[in-house]
């Protein structure tokens, strides 16, 4: 079991008020999506539930317990975060970013054990990448290499897993591709999600919740058929859709046809 919670969460860059009194919820086992528009503070409140940044009010709590008074190691072995923008190690072998997700499991000093090799081998197996573990990260495709650092925060044996934009800048199938392994990750191995998209369908068709961010607030949360909806699309998103219902999958989608 796994508890992530944020309270009243504010943060600040100088004058600028990027998040104000956020609340948010995760259960375990549950996909979450935030979605909002551009600059509406998504990776700023991932940024803040991984630590990554310290709030100004509110806080974070990883199982019932203040964020900030527990060590990195302790949080990286229960959340594993792929930020937006990585870090451009390009000219790495793929086994070698895997191996990166067993640092917080090492001792001071330590070197990566059996154990620990093959854990790095069952992520990268996980994500499809094997016979990939000696190719340099350059020379992947998009879907590959996200599918790579998948297998460095996987590495990490996570419960909770953060993703901000996973599929941002990929193809169509590399962007399912990516989504149907993070759901798999969620069905198979228990773990629990929290990631940004950009694509309000996808959002809808991957999540069990998603958050609505608006000017660094919480618009609106629930579950995707309560939140595709007409005012939510108009207000935030300033578009007029067509709302439909994927009978297949049991979930909303929409066809915008006009900008407000
Ligand atoms: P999103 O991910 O939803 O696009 P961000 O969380 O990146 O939004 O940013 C929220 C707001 O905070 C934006 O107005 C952005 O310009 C600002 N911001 C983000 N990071 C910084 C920073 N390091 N310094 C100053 N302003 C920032
Ligand atoms: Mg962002």
């Amino acid at each position: 079991m796994i508890s992530l919670e944020a309270k009243n969460l504010t943060i600040k860059y100088g004058k600028k008020l990027a998040l104000q009194g956020v609340d948010l919820d995760v259960k375990t086992g549950e996909i979450i999506s935030i979605i909002g528009p551009n600059g509406s503070g998504k990776s700023t409140l991932l940024k803040a539930l991984s630590r990554c940044i310290r709030p100004d009010d509110g806080e974070v709590r990883l199982n019932g317990k203040d964020i900030l008074k527990l060590n990195n190691k302790k949080i990286a072995r229960e959340m594993a975060i792929l930020p937006q923008v990585k870090n451009s190690c390009s000219d790495i072998e793929v086994e070698n970013l895997v191996s990166y997700g067993r640092y917080p499991h090492l001792g001071f000093g330590k070197k990566l054990t059996r154990k620990d090799r093959e854990i790095v081998q069952w992520a990268i197996e996980k994500t499809g990448l094997l016979g990939y573990e000696n190719r340099y990260i350059d020379t992947l495709s998009g879907g590959e290499r996200q599918r790579a650092w998948i297998a460095m925060a996987l590495a990490q044996r996570p419960k909770i897993l953060l993703l901000d934009e996973p599929t941002t800048y990929l193809d169509i199938s590399y962007q399912i591709e990516v989504l149907e392994l993070i759901k798999e990750l969620n069905t198979s191995l228990d773990i629990t999600v929290v990631m940004v998209l950009h694509d309000i369908n996808q959002a809808a068709r991957y999540s069990d919740h998603i958050y609505v961010l608006n000017s660094g607030k919480v618009y609106k949360y629930g579950k995707p058929k309560d939140i595709i909806r007409d005012e939510l699309l108009r207000e935030i998103f300033r578009i007029e859709a067509h709302i439909y219902k994927d009978e297949i999958n049991q979930c909303p989608y929409f066809i915008p046809h006009k900008i407000i």
